[in-house]
């Protein structure tokens, strides 16, 4: 059960009218689904007892009760402050890379080196995990994969060695960043504290960041706040936010560790790594897509200029089957094809059925490329032109049911729709109407 699966089953349960009943029956099954989705029972329990008077406050009815929900989480998420990464007022900027073992502290340094050199950022990674058998060659492979340079010293165990030479290399001037990925140890004990502190020392960071495995859930927050508490951290960035995540741990990660989510880790690969904005989020949780996400996930790929074009298609709803033929092309380039369905306004639901959707030997791909093959330019340019015979033609054309064809369309039109929709003043009210 995705988050977005329960607020829609929520939101269902109020039928228009100031039904103090049917609020109560929409506040349970928010509540149930969201103790279900792994957040924290008290934060639940704050945030069901806001929705209610929020919602009595503007009237109860649907788009009262969707207004107040967005409002509290909004809220909720918004705590701490900073977001993304922050650059140093003399650089280069140093973070220290913190966490468990297996959090996938190693895999958010490439994902963070990667993200910092698309910025056309200098980066220099240090390897200062010297326990973990394979660490140091782990990272040789990651940094070797997203051309960024490595500082390693495989002569010694003593991390502290390794962060004071690595910087020492660094403070010649010409890096802008600096990112350390330390070792962890599989729970918290005083070898793993003593050994983060020393490195600390060493390495004066501007900012501690905690990678926490959302997989783990409320665990995931309790280690967070003992780091806090004990070695200090400036930002949480939660990996493994795709996959079986139950995804509640993001909701009241900030507010219950009172340090700020900066970004959040949605795959394996070095793309997998968004700057946690809370609106984004709240969309993504309540299903109406984020085209500001899609955007800047595309740009990192395709170039920038493209990117903005796509944009400005999608708000005007001229995007077409070439548009969307060539999206396609880009996503296979980006990893985690469901991060980006997430993100395509209408298609928010469409993310759990995609869940291992691989594009690179997808056969939905195939098949929409087929399809979007076998029309005229005039029909990828105009798919308003595409009536019963020319979707008959299409069909034999490529091989494929109209059923099929019909399907593929409907979804490319409904995003299009939904689209333009998001993008218009007042969008956002006609589509939590259209979501009933
Ligand atoms: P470390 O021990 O903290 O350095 O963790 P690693 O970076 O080695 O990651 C442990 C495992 O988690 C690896 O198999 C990674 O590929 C995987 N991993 C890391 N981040 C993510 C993520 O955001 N999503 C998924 N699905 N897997 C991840
Ligand atoms: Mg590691």
């Amino acid at each position: 059960d995705t988050l977005t699966d329960s607020f829609t089953n929520a939101i269902k349960k109020i039928r228009f009218h100031d039904d103090e009943k049917a609020l109560t029956k929409a506040l349970d099954e928010l509540k149930k689904s969201l103790l279900k989705a792994d957040v924290n029972h008290k934060v639940v329990k704050d945030l069901v007892f806001k929705v209610q008077i929020e919602t009595k406050k503007r009237g109860i009815g649907k788009d009262q009760f969707l207004a107040a929900l967005r409002e509290t989480l909004y809220e909720l998420l918004e705590v701490g402050g900073n977001r993304g990464f922050i650059f140093a007022s003399k650089p280069p900027t140093v973070i220290l890379m913190t966490g468990l073992q297996g959090s996938g502290k190693t895999t958010t340094t490439g994902k963070l080196a990667n993200y910092l050199k698309n910025k056309q950022k200098k980066v220099l990674v240090v390897a200062a995990d010297l326990q973990r058998l394979a660490a140091v060659e782990q990272l040789r492979q990651i940094t070797a994969k997203i051309d960024v340079e490595l500082y390693e010293d495989e002569s010694t165990k003593n991390p502290v060695e390794v962060v004071t030479a690595a910087l020492k290399k660094a403070n010649s001037g010409i890096y802008d960043v600096v990112l350390i990925d330390t070792a962890g140890r599989l729970a918290i004990d005083d070898e793993l504290m003593g050994e983060l502190e020393a490195v600390k020392k060493a390495a004066n960071p501007s900012e501690i960041f905690y990678v926490a495995d959302s997989l783990t859930g409320q665990d995931a927050v309790k280690t967070a706040a003992t780091f806090k508490e004990k070695i200090g951290i400036d930002g949480v960035i939660l990996s493994k936010y795709d996959g079986d995540s139950k995804g509640g741990v993001a909701l009241g990660l900030s507010s219950q560790v009172q340090v700020p989510l900066r970004f959040i880790g949605s795959g394996e690969k070095m793309e997998d790594l968004e700057v946690f904005l809370p609106d984004r989020v709240v969309n993504r949780l309540m299903g109406f897509g984020d085209i500001e996400g899609l955007a800047e996930k595309t740009s990192s790929v395709i170039d920038e200029k493209q990117a903005k074009k796509l944009t400005s298609k999608i708000k005007k709803g001229q995007f077409n089957f070439n548009d969307f033929l060539e999206q396609m092309e880009s996503m296979k380039k980006m990893g985690s094809m469901k991060s980006l369905i997430g993100m395509i306004p209408g298609m928010g639901n469409m993310s759990k059925a995609l869940k291992d959707f691989d594009l690179e030997n997808s056969g939905e791909l195939k098949n929409i490329k087929a399809m979007v093959s076998s029309m005229t330019m005039k029909e990828r340019e105009n798919p308003d032109l595409l009536n019963n015979s020319r979707k008959e033609r299409i069909a034999r054309g490529c091989g494929l049911t109209q059923v099929e064809i019909n399907r593929m369309i409907k979804q490319f039109k409904n995003a299009g729709k939904m689209a333009k929709k998001l993008s218009s003043k007042g969008g956002m009210k006609d589509l939590q109407a259209m979501m009933g």
